[in-house]
């Protein structure tokens, strides 16, 4: 029989992947089963292997969520099976989190487990609203209790009158549902009815909302508001003594979503600057790229790769692909031998440093007419032997120049393909749908093409939110009006911090 495996209970923190812990991320990265809650983000999955079981037991539109008991049995078979199986809640694992219940369970089935905690919801909340839970002066007490809004938990009832003496800082959970019970035992309890409240909803992430107010109007601003859960409610005169700076929805892109395609090599660093100045992003994967070469090709180009004086790439996928399969064929760096290497762009050039190796050319241009031109002028490539690595959308331009004009021997190496996403079954896809969004962001004229061929999947719901149309630049633009988007602003400079600060002013005036 195989070795028993062992179960990771581990705080997946109150929503923003930054508050994982790196034990966390470590458990996750190595992972064979990942078995994860409603409140756990779901973009955590992303450090995941990419072979990883991903099993989701949490509640969704229209079903339960699975039984503690079922959930337990899981974890234990799966780790009987030999896996390292990561068990993943939403905030703390033993705060409000029936953890103690899977360990019960781990133990009378002995099964070898660790506990990581993570950032519980009221920490976070109070943090991500700027409220101090203690205060030398007004609080030096913090409890945390449940409001107990979801019967399927099975928590003790609190009453609530026991608290109200106390002159501490209360957080409750789950207690949006309550909150009126709460608050009228609270005030016959005797706590003052002047006493700040604060509401903070799906704190810590980009759709977060705050709500302020006493014990005695909470109930009517909460209804105002159509607040709901998952919420945090923090109850003391700490509340009073917060920050004035708006740190986190104070950001000028705080309560806009933004979407961008996803899959090209620039996505993630928009999708980061969009986000670090509030936004929540929406990444549309119009298109993915995956490993893909001839291995009888790749055999033969690797027996003679020492005799190439340059190899030039045309992509950061290329560079990636292109040292997975080398490192998996030698142990050492030095077969490469003494070629130089040329980059299309930035971005394909920091992957080849990523590496640990120089660049010796990056043209002025990030394209391959810019490339095939500083390489004829500047090098004699004359019966040089030159090795190309691309994808499936081939570079027989830049390939024809340098054999033609500078009467190179060049070599072609395609390693990845670029196919196009079914958009339809795609997550963010329904969530554009359903939702919408303030600004769709086109970072070249591809993004625009695929944008149009994927328009049946992308057909807005009735309320969501209609968005306009921003371009990085004169082609993106004209593209889109051939295309007859309209077009709603365009970058004065064609590169993503302007396109960014562009998005920024143009959705504060909207
Ligand atoms: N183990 C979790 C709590 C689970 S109980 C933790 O330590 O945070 C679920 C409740 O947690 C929700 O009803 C809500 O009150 C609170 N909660 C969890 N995530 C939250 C978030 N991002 N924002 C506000 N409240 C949250």
């Amino acid at each position: 029989m195989s070795k028993t495996g062992k179960v990771y209970l581990i705080g997946a923190g109150p929503g923003d992947p930054g508050l994982l812990t790196v034990r966390a991320r470590e458990l996750i990265e190595k992972a064979d089963v990942i078995v994860y809650d409603y409140l756990a983000n779901p973009k955590l999955l992303d450090w995941a292997r990419g072979d990883v079981e991903k099993i989701y037991v949490g509640k969704s539109a229209g079903r339960h969520s699975i039984p503690q008991d079922e959930i337990e049995e899981i974890l234990v078979q799966h780790a009987l099976k030999g896996r390292s199986v990561v068990r993943l809640k939403g905030g703390d694992p033993f705060v409000f989190g029936r953890g103690g219940e899977e360990i019960e369970q781990l133990e009378i089935d002995k099964i070898p487990f660790e506990i990581v905690p993570g950032v519980t919801a009221a920490l976070a909340a109070a943090a991500y609203a700027g409220i101090p839970l203690s205060h030398r002066d007004h609080s030096s007490s913090i409890t945390f209790l449940t409001g107990h809004e979801n019967p399927e938990k099975h928590t003790l009832s609190i009453d609530f009158r026991d608290y109200a003496k106390f002159k501490g800082t209360l957080c409750i959970y789950m207690g949006i549902g309550q909150l009126p019970r709460i608050i009228d035992e609270l005030i016959d309890g005797g706590l003052d009815p002047k006493t700040p409240v604060a509401i903070i909803e799906w704190a810590t992430l980009n759709r977060q909302r705050s709500l302020f107010g006493t014990v005695e109007t909470i109930i009517a601003d909460l209804s105002a508001s159509g607040l709901g859960a998952p919420a945090i409610v923090i109850i003391g005169d700490v509340v009073k003594h917060r920050a004035k700076a708006d740190w986190f929805e104070g950001r000028p892109l705080f309560g806009k979503r933004i979407a961008v395609t996803r899959a090209r090599e620039q996505a993630s660093q928009l999708t980061q600057l969009l986000e670090s100045n509030g936004a929540e992003v929406i990444e549309l994967p119009f298109i993915k790229v995956e490993q893909s070469f001839d291995p009888k090709r790749l055999g033969e180009i690797f027996t003679g790769i020492a005799v190439y004086e340059w190899i030039i790439f045309t992509s950061a996928n290329g560079v990636n692909n292109f040292f997975e399969l080398f490192h998996r064929a030698f142990d050492d760096i030095r077969c490469l031998g003494p070629m130089r290497i040329a980059a299309v762009g930035t971005a394909t050039a920091q992957a080849i440093e990523a590496q640990n190796l120089k660049v010796d050319l990056i043209p002025k241009t990030a394209n391959a007419n810019a490339l095939a031109d500083e390489l004829i002028e500047k090098e004699g490539l004359e019966s040089i032997q030159v090795l190309v690595i691309t994808g499936n959308q081939n570079r027989d331009n830049l390939v024809q120049r340098l054999e033609t004009e500078a009467r190179a021997i060049v070599d072609v190496l395609p390693l990845y393909k670029t196919s196009r996403t079914e958009l339809s079954e795609e997550p963010s896809a329904a969530r554009y749908r359903k939702e919408g969004a303030d600004a769709v962001l086109f970072t070249s004229s591809s993004t625009v093409k695929s944008f149009i061929e994927q328009k049946s999947a992308l057909e807005l719901d009735a309320d969501a939110r209609i968005p306009i149309y921003g371009s990085i630049g004169p082609m993106t633009s004209k593209t889109l009006k051939e295309l007859d988007l309209a077009l709603g602003f365009e970058s004065p400079q064609a590169n993503l911090e302007h396109f960014v600060v562009e998005t920024i002013s143009t959705l504060k005036k909207s």
